[in-house]
């Protein structure tokens, strides 16, 4: 008698009633434009935000944007024993901070799900993809496996003694040919099993392949009986790819290059379903040089720091200092656009496929802080205020502080030099301000000050003494920068006989106690303790006339 496979899918999933015509009904094809691109980023809730999945995220998000399709977040939580509860809110805030919003899909925060093709999570779809299992076993390809973990370890020994290609497939799936009656008394017996695929596939053949990024690829045909589904009744990642895919209707799949070796199989499960695979883009991964062996290697979440994208966050990069990297990794002529349109929203650049790299790009840090400081350098004063403000409260005690000690100072001293063509890059993260300005705080100033401050080692003290002297004498806050300098600092240089430019100083030095740049310097050390600080004139104008003579005379004193 031939073998009956309604039979067996009825003995299976004798409570599965519907079909996958009735999921073609209830979710239909989406209403959008032809050339309209449907995304997901579908993450495992395992952990993190791994700096790898914010730059898929991105991708898949920017496609859809671009075209005016739909980018949605599916989660994908159906290896139970590796979940990490409250991961899949992480990540949604994360993606979040980096304006990476899902238009459908979960939502995260166990507020409810947005779209008509969910449900999104992967764990409440078990009844779909039994409706997508029980029909493949009706059309004879997909089956029952009852082998335990001690049959497929004698099954491996055997496959490597005889030197072939290890697998559940061809003569060694063991299970595909099980008579009914067989399978009827070991499913009554209780005995727990599996479902799998059955390939139809030889390896030796050759299939073609379209990838967006990588153009067409040529590949083995898939010839394993991968499992489908789990005794839990979950599906394994390759048959929920093809259900979710198909039927929340992406059409765009952008998921990272490891997926590539799968990709054979996937074509085959689309096919014996029925459906009609989605465009494939597999994206490069982000490397490293690992310090020790100094090869390239996948960034690891358990060696590097950067693997996180917490950790920019927490180093108080600018989020869009990194979108704007992870951009230049994605598509080679972005950062001559990026030149060309420092302050241009990033949605004005084009992303496409025939531009992105296909080899791992090296995580350049360099490149991420040149980056981050030019995103600073941008941004008006109130918006650094806020995100420096955002970033304190969060992880910076003492930059709070400081911001709370004089929030109107604080708006004043972040516009120093800001705005206009060519704005100061003092500021690589958000991190760095209070190291820099913390020397405006009159308590931080008494608490740094030392007898052995780094005045320039030409001079005596007895000419820094005389330079403050003067300068207390001839300051004047109400002329303007070049003034300033021209008439107060200049004037005060020839007074004491320094050079007024260091060219000057360099031809005839024995003429000059020094020069223009050392009459600055005592000043600017006096008053900062440091040979560094932003712009003297404004800092000067920002402490004022009151306690900038209080401090210079202190140092007199
Ligand atoms: N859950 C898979 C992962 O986290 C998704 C891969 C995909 O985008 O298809 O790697």
């Amino acid at each position: 008698m031939p073998f009956n496979y309604e039979d067996l899918a009825e003995l299976i999933f004798p409570e599965v009633k519907e079909t996958v015509a009735d999921l073609e009904k209830r979710f239909p094809p989406r209403d959008l434009p032809n050339d309209a691109f449907v995304t997901r980023f579908a993450p495992s809730p395992t952990g993190f935000l791994h700096t790898g999945s914010l730059f898929t995220a991105l991708i898949a998000k920017t496609f859809a944007k671009q075209t005016n399709g739909v980018y949605f977040f599916r989660l994908e939580d159906t290896d139970q024993k590796r979940e990490v509860k409250g991961t899949g809110d992480k990540l949604c805030h994360e993606l979040a901070r980096f304006g990476v919003v899902q238009n459908e899909g979960y939502m995260g925060d166990s507020k409810s799900e947005v779209g008509l093709y969910g449900p999104y999570v992967q764990s409440k779809r078990a009844d779909i993809y039994k409706i997508c299992v029980k029909e493949l076993i009706k059309k004879g390809r997909a089956y029952p496996c009852f082998c335990t973990k001690e049959d497929l370890d004698e099954l491996r020994a055997v496959q490597e003694m005889s030197k072939v290609i290890p697998g559940y497939y061809g003569e060694y799936a063991k299970c595909r040919n099980l008579k009914l009656a067989e399978v009827k008394k070991l499913i009554k017996e209780g005995k727990p099993y599996i479902i799998r695929f059955k390939s139809n596939g030889d390896h030796n053949n050759f299939i073609k392949v379209h990838d967006m990024v990588r153009g067409e690829l040529t590949l083995s045909e898939n010839d394993q009986d991968v499992v489908i589904m789990k005794s839990d009744g979950l599906p394994t990642y390759h048959f929920a790819h093809v259900c979710d895919d198909h039927f929340m209707r992406t059409n765009l799949v952008t998921r990272g290059e490891e997926w590539l070796a799968s990709l054979p199989i996937h074509i085959e499960l689309f096919a014996a379903m029925g459906f009609e695979a989605p465009n494939y883009a597999h994206l490069p991964v982000i490397m490293v040089n690992d310090s020790e062996t100094h090869n390239k290697r996948k960034l690891s979440k358990r060696k590097d720091m950067e693997a996180s994208v917490s950790y920019f966050i927490e180093q108080g990069y600018p989020v869009m200092g990194l979108i704007k990297y992870l951009l230049t990794i994605a598509n080679s002529n972005f950062e001559e656009w990026l030149m060309a349109h420092p302050t241009d929203d990033v949605d004005n650049f084009k992303l496409s496929f025939s531009k992105m790299s296909l080899d791992g790009a090296l995580f350049d840090l360099p490149k991420l802080n040149d980056i981050s400081k030019n995103v600073i350098a941008y941004m008006t004063k109130e918006e650094l205020f806020d995100k420096s403000l955002e970033y304190a409260k969060e992880f910076s005690m003492e930059l709070l502080n400081f911001i709370n000690e004089d929030k109107e100072k604080y708006l004043k001293i972040l516009n120093i030099e800001r705005g206009g063509e060519k704005p100061r890059k003092d500021y690589v993260k958000y991190s760095d301000i209070y190291q820099k300005v913390s020397f405006f705080s009159n308590s931080i100033y008494e608490s740094r000050f030392t007898k052995d401050l780094p005045f320039p080692e030409n001079l005596t003290k007895d000419d820094v003494k005389a330079v403050l002297t003067r300068f207390l004498e001839k300051m004047d806050y109400k002329v303007d920068e070049q003034t300033w300098f021209n008439d107060i600092m200049k004037g005060i240089a020839k007074e004491l006989n320094y050079a007024l430019s260091p060219k000057d100083y360099k031809k005839e030095p024995q003429n000059y106690k020094g020069h223009i740049g050392d009459v600055a310097a005592c000043v600017r050390v006096a008053v900062c303790l440091s040979t560094n600080s932003p712009n003297l004139y404004q800092v000067l104008q920002i402490l004022g006339e009151k306690e900038v003579t209080r401090r210079v005379k202190k140092v007199i004193e």
